[in-house]
């Protein structure tokens, strides 16, 4: 088998990839370990993605945002951040933003249907499906890839696509720091008796962080970070116990909360590659970087990257020079690398900000929010980072669940 391009991976970030080199008359194969039933239909894994205006803006010119079904978007209007037991929390309105809602709450299995769907009707991609990369070489063609199945592929450019743990990131050579928080989240949808207003909320207590995340009608996302035997001993204790649980943990403020379906849990892990690129070989998604969730960047990051290396692709083919090119990829990484370090730095220091229950970081952190709250043009810079109007290194901290 032979293609311009072979993307390893066909998650979120290995779709939008190919949608974004649509046009550009590559012959492009998409490769992934899951069954096509599963990619085609994927199952419901509990993660309610905060999109960005910017990444709503890469999504629709891409044509994956046309294809979500609207009744799937909720709006996250405001957010509040609460310091332990503090009842005032910072408040982070639209209005800062300078927009009708800081951003969309979307589920992560629409976003992953809704990009299959597009790559399926995309002319000059083929996927093949239940079949992992295992071995990567430089070939006379570029890169050979060896697949499980027996086969191999001549790509003339390779993309590790296939998540933070990338193998094929690992076989180009490409170390990469990874960090264990000890902690994991727990992920639960939540029918509540109360309205949310569609107000985000994060609340970080001193033994625990919880995030409440608004969707449609009154409904949540309940976002419970936890050293590792809490978050799995809640996840599995029976339903009734669990609603008493939780709605106890989140201080009756929305009245009782009742579970909807499925819990997921997560163990959390960040991940900083030491490079993006190789000869022949990038890295995208969270295989570029593996973002803790406090910060709501993961997807976000990677739409980012994507739009950054299918920008690059394009304007070397534009000058005539081949897109696999080891510069078109350097000017990729140098670019990505600029829109992540700030975010993967400023997410370390608010974890660990908020793991640390020794007093003078709870000090910290109480002062902080309430100076925060009450400079004005602090909240906006967050505020318009979330839409799209500003640049603050890490804000979606502070609406996000933390893996304190
Ligand atoms: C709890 C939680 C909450 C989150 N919330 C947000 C949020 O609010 N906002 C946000 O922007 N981001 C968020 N994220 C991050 C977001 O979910 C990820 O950034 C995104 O899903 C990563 O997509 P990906 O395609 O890079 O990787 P994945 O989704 O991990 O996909 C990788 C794919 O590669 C395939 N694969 C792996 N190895 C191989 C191989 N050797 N051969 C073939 N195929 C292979 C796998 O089968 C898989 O389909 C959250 C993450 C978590 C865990």
């Amino acid at each position: 088998m032979k293609c311009d391009v072979a993307i390893v991976g066909a998650g979120p970030a290995g779709l939008c990839l190919a949608r974004a080199l649509d046009g550009m008359g590559l012959d492009i194969r998409l490769f992934d370990a899951s069954p096509q039933e599963s990619l085609a239909c994927p199952a419901e894994d509990g993660r309610e993605i905060a999109l960005t205006h910017a990444s709503q803006a890469v999504l629709e010119r891409i044509g994956v945002w046309q294809r979500l079904d609207p009744e799937s978007l909720s709006e996250l209007r405001d957010a509040a951040v609460f310091d332990g037991e503090s009842a005032r929390p910072m408040r982070i309105t639209h209005a800062d933003g300078g927009h009708e809602r800081l951003g969309t709450l979307v589920s992560n299995h629409h976003i992953r249907r809704a990009a299959w769907e597009a790559v399926a009707d995309q002319k000059g991609v083929e996927v093949d499906t239940g079949v992992t990369v295992d071995t990567t070489e430089l070939s006379a063609a570029g890169r050979r890839l060896g697949l499980s199945d027996g086969r191999s592929v001549e790509a003339g450019l390779v993309i590790a696509a296939d998540s933070r743990f990338s193998g094929l990131r690992r076989a180009a050579g490409i170390g990469a720091r990874m960090r264990d928080f000890g902690r994991s989240m727990l992920l639960a949808r939540v029918a509540l008796e109360q309205d949310h207003e569609h107000v985000a909320w994060e609340w970080f207590g001193y033994d625990r962080t919880l995030a409440l995340l608004p969707l449609n009608g009154r409904r949540a996302s309940a976002v419970i970070t936890l050293p590792h035997e809490q978050a799995r001993r809640l996840s599995q204790v029976d339903e009734a116990d669990f609603n008493r649980e939780v709605t106890g943990m989140y201080r009756d403020r929305l009245g009782a909360m009742r579970l909807e379906g499925q819990r997921h849990l997560y163990p959390l892990v960040g991940v900083w590659p030491d490079r993006l690129v190789a000869e022949r070989l990038a890295a995208v998604g969270d295989a570029a970087v593996g973002m803790h969730p406090v910060t709501a960047h993961g997807f976000n990051l990677g739409l980012t990257g994507i739009d950054i290396l299918s920008g690059e692709m394009q304007r070397a083919a534009g000058r005539g020079q081949p897109v696999s090119q080891l510069a078109v990829l350097k000017a990729y990484q140098r670019r990505h690398r600029l829109a992540s370090l700030p975010l993967y730095l400023a997410t370390a220091s608010v974890v660990g900000l908020y793991t640390d229950d020794r007093l003078p970081a709870r000090i910290l952190r109480r002062s902080a929010l309430r100076v925060a709250n009450r400079v004005a043009p602090f909240r906006q810079a967050v505020a318009r980072q979330l839409t799209g109007k500003g640049g603050f290194p890490g804000p979606l901290a502070l609406v996000r669940g933390s893996g304190q």
